[in-house]
C-alpha cells in the first residue's frame, strides 16, 4: 500500500495498489519536465481504487525537491 494513502479520497475504498512508473516514454509527453537528472527519469508512486478505479500521481521524492528551482514550474500561490 502507498505511503500516502489508506483510502481511497473519492469512495472511501481500502483496496488499494501501487507500483512506480516512469513519468516519460519514447512516444508520451515527459509529465515532470524538467525534475528528473540526465541519468535518471523521475518517476511516479501510482496509486488505482481497486473498487471505482480513481487513480493518483505522487512525484518522487527528487523530483519534489528539484520543484522550487526547477525552470518552467510555477508555485501556485494562495
Ligand atoms: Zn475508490
Amino acid at each position: 500500500m502507498s505511503p500516502y494513502l489508506s483510502s481511497c479520497p473519492c469512495c472511501g475504498g481500502s483496496e488499494l495498489y501501487t507500483r512506480k512508473i516512469d513519468s516519460g516514454g519514447a512516444y508520451g509527453p515527459n509529465l515532470l519536465s524538467g525534475l528528473g537528472s540526465f541519468w535518471r527519469s523521475p518517476k511516479f508512486d501510482v496509486v488505482v481504487c481497486q473498487e471505482c478505479g480513481h487513480t493518483l500521481f505522487f512525484a518522487d521524492q527528487r523530483a519534489k525537491e528539484k520543484l522550487p528551482k526547477a525552470k518552467g514550474w510555477r508555485r501556485i500561490s494562495s
